[in-house]
């Protein structure tokens, strides 16, 4: 069960009406859904997987299997609460495989539990597979060198519609369990009951709606949608009062969603191996049985259900246990309760009862139209065209790896061709692309780049390194103490320092260098990588400039002293000047004082 189920999305929060999409925001783009789908209907745009409704079968596969939950599906709960309110009455169609889903103690509360939430009738949907087993009973008997395929799964039927049309012929112009039933219980309660089926399938949600099905059930909850809901409500399976269903009680209809369910109930041979009756449960197992049908020269019945294992391996049933050990669970308890009810079944209804006579006048007849929405082939030279985008030139080229998603390279092709691939979900030409570039920037650096091993033997060399330590890439294997101390890388491996940063001082090579080591990797691939900087340029410049910068302090220095010797010859002459300016004026003033005293 994916954490963005159902019920938690309604149809108003995502905006469009389709049974099943995928959430972006939950998307991490995997292909792991591509990878998964039977038929390829998971389209890629913009690293995004979307789901393309014309070409999903609905089978519920992509569900199970992304990891991020990021498939949704339609949740039609309240609609049916809406039902509950509004329609005179609204009965639940319950499928039989709720005998796996269910433990039996909560098997014993599941009708009161219903009963709780609305409905006015709790039935068994197995009923309408006896239905379908008795009339396919008749349709063989009445053909008996025909080439059939009776099935209640609507993936198969639409699997068969889209992709296989030339075996629309083959299908059992009947209706599923389901309908069938729908068809029967609006015949017996009236045209204005709503009718509800609960189960396990998503492909029911589509079914119920396709044209040539209709009249059919109102709405489908699955038993994921079903807890969820009564959680919500506050009830409890297990603490609800133990009822019975109403309405005939089905017999060996119950065994419909196993495989051999089928042959069991129409009173067929169940051995496996007998020739004539043949099940296929399973995508692949599906794709092939209806190839087998359609080319089939002798009689033959296939009965066939797309979820592997059959009804109980559907998206809409919890899966807390192992396939095995649901259908051991369920086959023990389909047989415990059809052996403890001493209720009258529909084998044994008499033409008199008015229910027997429902079940005669429902019209249990489908006629299933091919979907003949052409899907066109691309031509070989466009094929080819794409291919070579991705490097794929000759067939040596085509790995067919699938990490694409598809099983073949020209699978892709034809993809991408019908716009439901990108070129780049090519994993392997990415990669290479992506080693391409980083070769070329680390061949290219203008910094001498060296990588390790564990041992500190050099796995790889860039140009510039070999420049600067006179080598060439022949000495990869060298222990790097061959060229530089080896100490910081130790010190680096053995965890002293997560990173060493250091200026370098090569002497041998007349290098000055920045060093910086670092590991990447991680356990066995761990490596380390040491980035030279060359500063010996840098360096060089700096002792020229500090020398030029000496010499100016010097002639500086020099040119003050004299500016200082300068002025201080100056102010001695002006001092000796200023004594023999004064002694003169001394004088002159004695000679004028002397001559006005006589
Ligand atoms: S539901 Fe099935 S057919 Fe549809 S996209 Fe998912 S895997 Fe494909
Ligand atoms: S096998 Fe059953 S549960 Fe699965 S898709 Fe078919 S009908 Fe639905
Ligand atoms: S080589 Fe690329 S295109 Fe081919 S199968 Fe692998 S991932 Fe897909």
């Amino acid at each position: 069960m994916p954490p963005a189920g159902p019920g938690d999305v309604t149809d108003q929060a995502v905006g469009h009406d389709a049974t099943l999409w995928t959430n972006a925001t939950r998307c991490r783009d995997c292909n792991r859904c591509v990878r998964s789908c039977p038929v390829k209907a998971v389209r890629k745009e913009g690293g995004q997987a979307r789901i393309g409704p014309e070409n999903c079968i609905l089978c519920g596969i992509c569900v199970r299997e992304c990891p991020q939950g990021a498939k949704s599906y339609r949740s039609q709960v309240s609609r049916v609460e809406h039902l509950i309110r509004t329609a005179p009455l609204v009965a639940a169609s319950v499928a039989p495989s709720y005998m796996a889903a269910f433990t039996p103690a909560e098997q014993r509360g599941l009708p009161g539990v219903l009963r709780g939430l609305g409905f006015g009738l709790v039935a068994e949907t197995a009923v309408g597979a006896e239905m379908v087993a008795r009339a396919s009973r008749g349709l063989i008997n009445q053909n008996p060198t025909g080439r059939f395929i009776c099935t209640a799964c609507p993936a198969v039927v639409r699997y068969i519609q889209r992709y296989k049309p030339e075996a629309v012929g083959a299908l059992f112009p009947l209706a599923s369990p389901m309908t069938a039933h729908a068809r029967y219980l609006k015949t017996k309660y009236g045209p204005q009951t709503a009718v509800v089926f609960i189960g396990p399938c998503l492909a029911k949600k589509d079914e119920a709606l396709r044209e040539e099905c209709q009249p059919s059930v109102d709405a489908v909850l699955t038993f994921d949608e079903l807890i969820g809901w009564v959680k919500s409500r506050g009830l409890s399976f297990v603490q609800a009062e133990e009822s019975s269903f109403d309405d005939f009680r089905p017999t060996s209809g119950r065994l419909f969603p196993v495989s051999g369910g089928f042959a069991k109930t129409a009173g067929f041979s169940t051995d496996r191996l007998d020739w004539f009756i043949l099940t296929a449960t399973g995508p692949n197992s599906v794709r092939e049985a209806v190839d087998f049908v359609t080319q089939a020269k002798d009689p033959v019945v296939m009965d066939a259900l797309v979820c592997p294992g059959g009804c109980l391996g559907g998206v809409g049933i919890p899966q807390e246990s192992s396939r095995f050990a649901l259908r051991m669970a369920f086959l023990n308890s389909v047989g415990k309760t059809t052996e403890a009810e001493a209720v009258k079944g529909l084998e044994d209804a008499k033409d008199s009862d008015t229910a027997a006579s429902a079940v005669a006048a429902a019209d249990l007849t489908v006629h299933y139209p091919p979907d003949l929405k052409p899907i066109e082939a691309p031509d070989e030279a466009h094929i080819r065209e794409v291919m070579a985008r991705t490097g794929k030139y000759e067939s040596s080229d085509e790995l067919d790896c699938g990490a694409c998603g598809y099983n073949t390279c020209r699978e892709k092709a034809i993809a991408v061709i019908a716009g439901m691939a990108e070129i780049d979900m090519c994993i392997p030409f990415m990669r290479r692309s992506a080693e391409l570039k980083t070769d070329a920037i680390v061949h290219n650096s203008p910094n001498a780049i060296v990588i390790l091993d564990r041992e500190l033997k050099i796995v790889h060399v860039n140009k510039k390194f070999c420049e600067m330590f006179m080598t060439s890439e022949h000495c990869r294997g060298r222990h790097i103490s061959y060229f530089m101390d080896a100490e910081p890388y130790r010190r680096v491996i053995e965890g002293e320092t997560a990173r060493h940063d250091a200026i370098l001082n090569l002497s041998a090579y007349g290098l000055v260098c920045q060093q910086v080591i670092y590991e990447i990797g991680e356990a066995d691939s761990l490596q380390l990588v040491g980035i030279l900087i060359n500063l010996t340029h840098i360096k060089k410049q700096e002792a020229e400039l500090d020398v030029l910068r000496r010499e100016a302090i010097d002639r500086a220095e020099e040119v003050i002293d004299r500016q200082v010797e300068i002025v201080q010859e100056i102010v001695k002459h002006l001092a000796k000047s200023a004594a023999e300016t004064r002694s003169t004026l001394t004088r002159l003033t004695d000679l004028v004082e002397r001559k006005e005293d006589r």
